[in-house]
């Protein structure tokens, strides 16, 4: 410290120069504890606002204006969030959102992204601290996962992008490094990979990105409780290598999208053994289920992958976004996407060192410090604290089956294995309940439900039936969150199929 120049502005008084910090910083610090504060309350007092509520002309079209030349004042642009943004945002963090699949967000991960924010460290690489900080997160995820010390791993986005970057892995070692020259040209014909038609979207989105094509993902069945049928699997993958294609990825889901259903992770790992197949897990909620002591029997086998994308911001509370791939073989990682650039060369010393860098296990370069907020969380809480509330969601799940079972107008659409609950409404004897009157009935309460702003459940289609779906993921969610969602579903029910009799 003490060889930093003295005042280095001092010796240039006249100067013009301007920055974009405050000119009275005791009033900006003023400001920003009006923030905090503003932020704070919003979290505290979430259960008095409805979850969800419509936006208002008037606060779309303030933003549909033309580019500001001249700024306001900061009081000014924040008096627009508190009126226009705040009371308009998705509703996640609410205790009466279950739609999706989506996390609460915790004050801790609220304040950690503060910090981050302030140190605006861009985490592509280099030798600083913040990567540091993804390197434990890598380090305490081998340990939950029980994957050997040359793992790797890398923040993303969301899984949709670490399933991508999966299928980008299990292709490079499926056809040598050589592809990332030659492209797919003579391949791309013969591989063929392999998921249950319980599988999230962004599966096949990943084949179709990484040059595959949808098509070359096989579909395989799922059984009564809507696991992979690993029989089928086998088949399927012995019929295509009869015919010439070449098998290569297989992607078991644990805690799938519609029902929470998880694969046998076990047998299917078994398959790729004798297959040579690259088996990738999709944990995006579930695969943080290895806290909970409940939960992380049912997922016996994911300490077989040979990758696992999830995501820290649904199960795991932390602020959006905070998606992670990791990869058993370091190596295998870094050969899908390390790429030599003059302008990043490694040095052994000074800020260009510590090489690996988190950009050579993924295609984006800049990068934020997403790693913060999980390290905070995980810090603060302790897995033992995060996995309880994981089991909680799983115990308030069948908390919802049992209450579901009592009504006769109610009927529960799928198996509950954590913490998703399918169900329908199905009216009153009179009431003319053909599939698509039903599929109607049931769509139109979930809208009614959101504009009333009680509850957010979602929607979803199980073996071809419209099913309110109910995802309870939020750390705040309670038991009297849901009884009040299930007697605004009945409530609402009766009332549009009494209309729907008169
Ligand atoms: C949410 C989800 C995804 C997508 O994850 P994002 O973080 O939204 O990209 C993929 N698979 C499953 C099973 C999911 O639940």
């Amino acid at each position: 410290m003490d060889k930093l120049p003295k005042d280095p502005t001092a010796d240039h008084p006249q100067d013009a120069h301007q920055s974009l910090d405050p000119e009275d910083w005791s009033a900006f610090r003023q400001q920003s504890h009006r923030m905090l504060d503003d932020m704070l309350d919003f979290v505290e007092h979430l259960r008095e606002r409805p979850v969800w509520q419509p936006i208002p002309q008037t606060s779309r079209a303030k933003f549909q204006v033309t580019l500001p030349q001249q700024g306001q004042s900061l009081e000014s642009a924040h008096e627009t969030f508190m009126q226009d943004i705040l009371p308009y945002g998705p509703g996640n963090s609410h205790p009466g959102f279950m739609g999706w699949v989506q996390g609460g967000g915790t004050p801790v991960g609220m304040l950690a992204d503060m910090l981050a924010a302030g140190l605006n460290a861009n985490v592509g690489g280099r030798d600083q601290m913040p990567v540091e900080v993804e390197r434990q997160i890598v380090r305490w995820m081998r340990e939950l996962f029980a994957f050997p010390e040359t793992a790797s791993g890398v923040f993303v986005t969301g899984t949709s992008m670490a399933n991508l970057m999966a299928v980008l892995v299990a292709r490079t070692v499926a056809l040598g490094k050589s592809v990332r020259q030659q492209g797919l040209r003579e391949f791309a014909m013969q591989l063929t990979a392999y998921t249950s038609v319980e599988a999230h979207g962004c599966v096949a989105q990943a084949m179709d990105l990484a040059g595959f094509g949808t098509s070359a993902l096989r579909r395989i069945p799922s059984n009564d409780l809507f696991e992979m049928d690993t029989q089928a699997l086998e088949a399927a993958i012995e019929a295509d290598r009869a015919a010439g294609f070449q098998p290569f990825f297989i992607a078991g889901t644990a805690g799938s999208v519609d029902v929470g259903a998880v694969d046998p992770l076990n047998e299917i790992a078994d398959i790729a053994a004798r297959q040579n197949c690259w088996f990738h897990v999709d944990g995006a909620f579930g695969a943080l289920g290895m806290m909970s002591p409940k939960v992380a029997p049912l997922l016996q086998g994911i300490q077989r992958a040979d990758s696992i994308a999830f995501d820290f911001h649904k199960w795991g509370q932390v602020q959006y976004d905070a998606g992670f791939l990791l990869v058993r073989d370091a190596a295998q990682h870094m050969d899908a996407f390390a790429a030599p650039v003059a302008y990043l060369r490694r040095e052994s010393r000074g800020l260009a060192g510590g090489s690996p860098w988190p950009c050579d296990f993924g295609p984006d370069l800049s990068r934020g410090f997403r790693a913060l907020k999980t390290w905070f969380t995980l810090q603060v809480y302790g897995t033992e604290k995060l996995g309880n509330i994981i089991s909680q969601t799983c115990d308030l799940a069948q908390y919802l089956v049992q209450q579901i079972s009592q009504h006769s107008s109610l009927e529960l659409v799928a198996p509950v294995a954590l913490n998703v609950v399918c169900f329908r409404y199905l009216g009153e004897t009179k009431y003319n309940s053909s599939q698509r009157n039903l599929d109607d009935l049931n769509r139109d309460i979930v809208a009614d439900l959101h504009e009333s702003g009680i509850a957010v459940p979602s929607t979803t289609t199980v073996r071809g039936q419209l099913a309110i779906r109910v995802a309870i993921v939020n750390h705040r969610t309670h038991r009297g969150d849901l009884d009040a969602m299930l007697n605004a579903v009945i409530a609402v029910g009766k009332t549009r199929t009494d209309q729907a009799t008169e």
